[in-house]
């Protein structure tokens, strides 16, 4: 292979023993009829079974295959950042190890790459998922609309498309905390979406325990925005204000009724109570923005990209 190819697909693999010869194979006659330069690269995300010695082999028996080998398990989004340093694609694909986004569905996200967009997300037509999993993955794909305003319907399918400018942008971001396809969409310009073939796992076990999966949610949805921090605030006012609320409207009533009704001031002590948890949410609240602000500057994040400059009046030798 001479120069840089055209084409990268990084895999993540954590215990796919069983799935990677098939995987390997179908990968390499997908990537073929594209008709490009292409390079596969298979990340052992600290695997426990055999599929690092197969990884190793596999790079040593074609020349468009790169293992890269993790000392320990880093979790999926960590390899795939591995992954996307190694690539030099223009074009970069994403996929799981375990056949559940079938290969074949590759020369498809190059044709829409081809439309000239930043992103190909996909959506899967039949998931294969638990019922569980579905409804707690609709309910991130909408929390995610909301924060980062770029409509897409399946963030928890891997099998995306990135262009380079998209996956250097990405390189350049130090937070450890990630979710790929999120922070990609919070770079790009252009996004569209296909629908893709979903198969149910043949081999192997899902590598996402509900403990694993839980932190998963977390990482997506502190990566996306500090906005659960200050709902502390609003959360807090809101208190407070049924507090003063609930004070005024037993002050009125005991004008009406007495003292006796008032019963010792037992309802007066709720409304006081009220008043002070909200305060204690504001507060709270406060020092999430501070706390917000903070996690900002740490991920130093760069603030934009420029995607191109022209007419900066400096002559180059092609134009002379
Ligand atoms: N994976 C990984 N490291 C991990 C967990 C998973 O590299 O710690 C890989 C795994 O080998 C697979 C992909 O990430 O290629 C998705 O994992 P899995 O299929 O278990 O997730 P699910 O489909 O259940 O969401
Ligand atoms: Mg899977």
């Amino acid at each position: 292979m001479n120069g840089s190819p055209e084409l990268s697909v990084v895999i993540p693999v954590y215990n796919e023993q069983d799935n990677l010869t098939e995987l390997v194979d179908r990968c390499l006659a997908s990537c073929r009829s594209t008709g490009r330069g292409f390079e596969i690269i298979l990340v052992d995300d600290g695997s426990r079974d055999n599929s690092r010695s197969m990884i190793l082999a596999a790079a040593d028996q074609h020349e468009e295959i790169t293992g890269i080998i993790l000392n320990r398990n880093y979790g999926q989004h960590a390899a795939v950042f591995a992954g996307l340093q190694q690539s030099r694609g223009e074009i970069v694909i994403t996929l799981d190890a375990d056949l559940q986004n079938p290969p074949e569905e590759i020369p498809n996200l190059v044709r829409a790459m081809d439309q000239g967009v930043d992103v190909v997300g996909t959506v899967r037509k039949n998931r294969q998922d638990s019922f569980f999993r579905r409804v707690a993955s609709s309910l991130v794909n909408r929390m995610v609309q909301q924060a980062t305003g770029v409509m897409m319907h399946d963030y928890g399918c891997m099998l995306r498309a990135y262009r380079r400018t998209i996956v250097q942008a990405m390189l350049q971001c130090s937070e450890r905390s990630t979710f790929i396809p999120i922070l990609a969409n919070s770079f790009a310009g252009t996004t569209t979406e296909i629908p893709v073939e979903h198969a149910r796992r043949e081999q192997g076990q899902s590598k996402y325990s509900v403990l694993k999966l839980i932190s998963l949610q977390y990482d997506l949805l502190t990566s996306m925005s500090t906005f659960p921090l200050r709902l502390l605030s609003f959360f807090g006012a809101l208190i407070s204000l049924c507090g003063i609320a609930f004070g005024l409207l037993l002050m009125l009533l005991r004008i009406m009724y007495g003292a006796l009704w008032a019963a010792e001031g037992v309802f007066t002590l709720f409304a006081l109570l009220f008043v002070f948890i909200g305060a204690q949410f504001i507060a709270l609240g406060l020092l999430g923005e501070y706390i917000g602000r903070i996690y900002h500057d740490v991920r130093s994040r760069p603030r934009y990209f420029i995607h191109e400059i022209r007419g900066t009046g400096t002559v180059t030798s092609q134009q002379q």
